[in-house]
């Protein structure tokens, strides 16, 4: 049978990154998708704006929703401070599989919590489940109808606190409307856009980050 993408993706990091080394992993992924075949993670030019956010707020609980090959996830998890936990949820069980092998090959497992299942399932159970009081920093990246009715969960289930940054990618292309509509015009949130390119293309795309008010 073909391999998949994401199991090609896996062999390149194999192929050309050095294990142990997050930053060899995410040179080994973009140029896989720059010269042979795209995939959806944030890319370079958007990850230096996310590792931009990262850096300034030096998260110690974070949330990702969407992982696919854990591109973002070594992105993020690179720059967190020792002692700092990212919890990344998954509910495609093949892009799991390949995304734990891609942070165990960055030797980042040990700051990642890689969930499998969907968001909708799990942000109500983060609080008993993982013992997570608040989430520092979340990073949205999962189909672009769970972004909205997500944050209002996030919100219900107390896991936003005063200064809480969300950051949402793709917020152009393929674009989340109803999420930006929410975010720029309620008083609970300060959101500013950063205007960029698709992944690995000319297209405008955008990160919009979100600042919980409380
Ligand atoms: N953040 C990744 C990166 O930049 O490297 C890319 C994530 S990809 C754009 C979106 C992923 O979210 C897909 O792998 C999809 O299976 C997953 N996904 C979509 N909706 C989800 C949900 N409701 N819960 C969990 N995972 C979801
Ligand atoms: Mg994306």
């Amino acid at each position: 049978t073909r391999s998949t993408r994401p199991q090609r993706l896996l062999n390149a990091v194999r192929k050309h990154a050095t294990r142990g080394d997050p930053q060899s992993v995410i040179s080994a992924i973009d140029h896989f998708c720059r010269h042979s075949e795209w995939a959806m993670n944030i890319g370079d030019e958007k990850g230096s704006i996310l590792d931009s956010v990262v850096s300034e707020l030096n998260p110690e609980k974070v949330l990702e929703l969407g992982t696919y090959c854990g591109y973002s996830t070594v992105r993020i998890a690179r720059l967190l401070p020792p002692g700092a936990r990212l919890i990344t949820l998954e509910f495609n069980a093949d892009y799991a599989a390949i995304a734990r092998q891609v942070i165990a090959w960055a030797g980042l497992e040990d700051r990642v919590q890689l969930v499998e299942g969907a968001s909708e399932d799990w942000i109500p159970r983060m609080k008993e489940h993982f013992g997570i009081e608040t989430f520092d920093f979340v990073f949205l990246d999962h189909w672009k109808d769970r972004y909205l009715p997500d944050t209002k969960l996030m919100e219900d289930c107390g896991l936003l606190r005063k200064g809480t940054v969300l950051l949402a990618d793709n917020v152009i292309c393929p674009g989340v409307p109803d999420y930006l509509q929410y975010v720029r015009n309620s008083l609970s949130y300060k959101s500013c856009y950063f205007k960029s390119h698709l992944e690995y293309t000319k297209a405008e795309d955008g990160l919009e980050k979100s600042v919980f008010l409380g």
